[in-house]
C-alpha cells in the first residue's frame, strides 16, 4: 500500500496544531504506513515548529490508542481508523470497568481516517462477475466507505441490487466494517461484496453472516472468495480440540478498547463452576511465543477477535468467547455465530 494512496489531511493537521498552539505532537500510524511516518513528522515539525513524536508501538485499530504517548503530548493524531465509541482506559481512568463514552473522549486524540484516493470501480467491476445471486450486501473498511455509492452503481449496471447496511455497534458509517463489528453486513441479501484489503474482514464477515463473501481489493485489483462453510469447519475443529480441556487460560487484552475484564472474570467463574481450572492472563500482544510457558490445555481470547485467523496455527486451541460458551454447554452450536 503506497503512502500516496491515502488522504493524510496534513493541511488540516498543521492548521489544528497552530490553532491549539500545540508544542508537542504525537503520531500513531498503522503498521503498513510506518514507512511514511518519518516524512510526515518532518513536514509537520518544519511547518509548525512543534516537536513531533512517532509511536513505535503497534496500531491495529481505534481500540489501540498509544495512551502513554498521549500523556506526554498536547495532541495525538491517530491515523487509519474512525473514532472508537467504546474506548476504555487500561491505565486507571476507566470508571468501574465501564466504557468511556464518545463525548468523554479527550479532545487530545484526533482521528485521521486515511480515506483512499484509489478509484474502487475497476476492482468492483472485476469482482461483480463472481456474484451469483441478485441481491448483494455491500461493505468496506473505512478507507473506501466513502466510495460505496460508486460501487453500488457498478453493481446496478451488472443487473444486481446492492444493499448498504447500518452498523449497530462500533462503526461510524453505513456499510463500514471492523474486525470486531460486522453488523452492517447483516442485511437481507444472497452474498456480500467487501471492498478492502486483506483476509481478516472478509473471512470474519463470512463466519458471522454464514454468507459467501466476494472481496475486491482496489489496491491489488485482486478478487478473493470466502466460503463460510470452509471457514466454519476450521472453527469447529478448534472447538472440538478444546472439548476435553481440563484447564484454560482466559486472555485479557490490555490495549485500550480491547479490555473485557468483566466478561473474562465471568467466563472464569463459569469455567470453575464446570470443574475446569481457569486462569486470567493479561497481555497486550497475543502471540504463540507469549503463551508457550502457560501449562493449560486451551486459551480463550477476550481481546481483539480479528486475531482468530492467526490462532489456527497455534499448537493449543484458542477460542472466542462464544466458542468457549459452547464448550461449557452455556451456548448451543446453532447460536455460535450470533
Ligand atoms: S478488530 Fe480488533 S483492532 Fe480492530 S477495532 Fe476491533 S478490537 Fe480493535
Amino acid at each position: 500500500m503506497a503512502g500516496n494512496s491515502y488522504e493524510f489531511e496534513l493541511d488540516r493537521i498543521k492548521a489544528l496544531i497552530k490553532e491549539r498552539g500545540a508544542r508537542r505532537v504525537g503520531l500513531q500510524l498503522p503498521e503498513g504506513l510506518k514507512t511514511v511516518a518519518l516524512a510526515i513528522a518532518a513536514e509537520i515539525s518544519k511547518e509548525t515548529g512543534a516537536d513531533v513524536i512517532v509511536s513505535g508501538n503497534s496500531c491495529y485499530g481505534a481500540c489501540d490508542i498509544d495512551e502513554r504517548l498521549e500523556t506526554i503530548v498536547d495532541i495525538l493524531f491517530h491515523f487509519g481508523h474512525t473514532i472508537n465509541p467504546f474506548r476504555k482506559s487500561v491505565f486507571g481512568k476507566t470508571r468501574n470497568g465501564k466504557p468511556v463514552l464518545k463525548e468523554k473522549i479527550p479532545k487530545k486524540v484526533l482521528f485521521v481516517e486515511l480515506r483512499s484516493t484509489v478509484d474502487i470501480k475497476p476492482a468492483v467491476e472485476r469482482a461483480v462477475v463472481e456474484i451469483k445471486g441478485n441481491f448483494v450486501g455491500l461493505v468496506a473498511t473505512v478507507q473506501h466507505v466513502h466510495a460505496l455509492d460508486e460501487a453500488k452503481t457498478v453493481i446496478a449496471h451488472a443487473g444486481k441490487e446492492a444493499v448498504i447496511g447500518k452498523g449497530a455497534h462500533a462503526v461510524k458509517y453505513d456499510g463500514q466494517v471492523l474486525g470486531c463489528d460486522f453488523s452492517s453486513a447483516k442485511v437481507p441479501c444472497d452474498e456480500i461484496l467487501f471492498v478492502g484489503s486483506g483476509s481478516f474482514h472478509p473471512a470474519g464477515i463470512a463466519l458471522y453472516t454464514g454468507k459467501r463473501v466476494i472481496a475486491a481489493d482496489p489496491f491489488t485489483m485482486r478478487t478473493s472468495i470466502f466460503e463460510p462453510d470452509e471457514l466454519r469447519k476450521k472453527r469447529y475443529v478448534a472447538i472440538g480440540r478444546a472439548l476435553d480441556a481440563k484447564s484454560v487460560g482466559i486472555l485479557i487484552g490490555m490495549k485500550s478498547g480491547q479490555c473485557k475484564l468483566n466478561e473474562a472474570i465471568t467466563l472464569q467463574q463459569k469455567a470453575i463452576a464446570k470443574g475446569l481450572e481457569a486462569y486470567l492472563i493479561a497481555l497486550e500482544e497475543i502471540t504463540e511465543e507469549r503463551l508457550l510457558g502457560y501449562k493449560v490445555d486451551a486459551f480463550v481470547n477476550t481481546a481483539c477477535p480479528r486475531l482468530a485467523e492467526d490462532f489456527i496455527h497455534f499448537k493449543k486451541p484458542v477460542l472466542s468467547i462464544n466458542e468457549f460458551e459452547v464448550v461449557l454447554g452455556e451456548r448451543s452450536w446453532e447460536k455460535l455465530w450470533q
